[in-house]
């Protein structure tokens, strides 16, 4: 129930409670604002919610975080997170064989690896036909030591490169063809949700950067749990679930459940769509449909916590896991879980079951489907050009914030939250607070890093 004291002057209405909503709240909190985040679903996560079912925690997001997302570090509550992290680099499916790719290499030892690598490829190939698909050693060390230049490049620098769609980009980068579509073509595409790679340049370059700066890792526990700590630390009576924002203005907003509630300002935290719904004129980006498919196993299909992606494009699935070896506290003991993406509308089950059983080279006849979770809007698509900080503030009380208005993911989405916090507290004559919530320059490109 809305008390009275909940509202009214001094307090700023949040409305949305995924992690750009939460990530704003918890910087105004901090910073001594009274809020209020009203959150239409039951509960709390918007897209980072996690479904239990039979003591399985099956997520709607599909893909991991990376540890080398700025803003994990960065945004209050988040102390306590626990982060489960894939074995490192990727497994590539290609020409019906699975390899390990992509490990940054130590930039210490970068150089002996590419001499080393160097000597080998000068001894005799191995037969015509049993060439790995990624190539050689060389490769393999080529592509180990650019990974660790990328990890130690500035952010700023990957935001001055001119900006094409990256499929493009790569094309003109030289890069080997097994090594483009053998790595990154595949990486890219399940980083992005993007198959055919028309993503700003820009911004795959920062969603590369994260990955070989960081490792790819899950919260512990499902997806929601880092929107359930970032709500679980907010004051008492400040976030109500099962309330929907029918209207907003600089200092009121409109709910089906509870008619008007007054307000100092308003932090608008809904996904693009419903932003523009309330606020028109707001643009309303293109997305990326995503279907993420939940399988249980009687036997763990890859023993390893990897991320197997599939280069050859042979079937729907564009990357997959056992999730369960990466965090085991997401299925019940004895059972094996199985998180699968596509990238597009749900495919028919033979289909892919069919294609799982040759990514994972085992039957997949016996594997009980758990979830399907389709969003045809999960993520907002990022061509160029891309602005990757789009004003959060509209009016003098009025701020935006989500994914939309920085890159489509949780970094994005969180330090879009950060970025509006900031915008209200200096509207409301609270410079000193909005010092607390830091932005440096080199801090704002490397909180872009997607
Ligand atoms: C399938 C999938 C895979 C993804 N993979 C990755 C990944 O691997 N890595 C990554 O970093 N990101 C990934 N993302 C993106 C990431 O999940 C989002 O960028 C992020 O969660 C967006 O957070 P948000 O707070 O901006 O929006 P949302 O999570 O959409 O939150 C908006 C909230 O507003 C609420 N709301 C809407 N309308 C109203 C209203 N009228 N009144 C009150 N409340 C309202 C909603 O219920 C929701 O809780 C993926 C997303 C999906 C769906």
């Amino acid at each position: 129930m809305l008390e009275p004291a909940d509202t009214g002057s001094g307090v700023v209405v949040v409305v949305g409670a995924g992690v750009a909503g939460l990530s704003a709240a918890q910087h105004l909190t901090r910073a001594g604002v009274r809020v209020l985040v009203l959150e239409a679903a039951g509960g709390v996560g918007g897209r980072m919610s996690t479904e239990k079912v039979d003591g399985f925690r099956l997520d709607r997001i599909g893909q991991p975080l990376s540890t080398s997302y700025p803003e994990l570090r960065r945004t209050p509550g988040l102390d306590g997170l626990v982060l489960r992290l894939f074995a490192p680099g990727v497994l590539v499916h290609s020409g019906g064989r699975r390899f390990r790719a992509g490990e940054p290499a130590d930039p210490r030892r970068a150089r002996g690896a590419l001499r080393a690598a160097r000597a080998l490829a000068s001894t005799p190939r191995p037969p015509r036909g049993v060439r790995p698909p990624l190539g050689g050693p060389l490769d393999h060390a080529r592509l180990g030591a650019g990974l660790a230049r990328l990890a130690a490049t500035e952010p700023a620098h990957l935001l001055a490169r001119p900006e094409l769609p990256i499929g493009s980009a790569l094309t003109a980068r030289g890069l080997p063809a097994r090594t483009l579509h053998g790595f990154v073509r595949p990486l890219l595409s399940a980083l992005l949700c993007d198959p055919e790679l028309t993503t700003s340049s820009r911004c795959a370059d920062l969603a590369l950067h994260a990955y070989a700066a960081g490792r790819l890792a899950v919260p512990e526990g499902g997806a929601d749990t880092l929107p359930e700590l970032l709500a679980a630390t907010l004051p008492p009576g400040s976030l109500h679930t099962g309330v929907r924002v029918t209207a907003v203005s600089t200092n009121a907003v409109t709910t089906a459940e509870h008619g008007e509630v007054p307000c100092h300002a308003v932090v608008l935290a809904t996904d693009a769509r419903t932003a523009a719904g309330l606020l028109p004129g707001l643009r309303v980006p293109a997305f990326h449909p995503v279907t993420v498919v939940h399988h249980t196993a009687p036997e763990a299909p890859l023993t390893e916590p990897a991320l197997l992606l599939d280069a050859d494009r042979r079937g729907p699935v564009a990357h997959t896991c056992v999730i369960s070896q990466v965090d085991p506290t997401r299925a019940p003991a004895g059972r094996a879980l199985v998180s699968s993406t596509v990238l597009g509308a749900p495919p028919s089950d033979h289909e892919l079951r069919a294609h799982l059983a040759a990514l994972y080279g085992t039957s997949t006849s016996d594997w009980e489907t758990l979830a399907v979770h389709h969003d045809p809007r999960a993520v907002p698509a990022m061509p160029a050009p891309h602005d990757a900080r789009r004003p959060v503030r509209l009016l003098d009380g009025l701020y935006v914030c989500g994914d939309h208005r920085n890159t489509s993911s949780v970094q994005g989405a969180l330090h879009s939250g950060r970025r509006a916090a900031r915008a209200a507290l200096a509207d409301l004559g609270a410079p000193w607070a909005a010092a607390s919530v830091p932005e440096s320059a080199q801090e704002a490109h490397a909180g872009e890093a997607a």
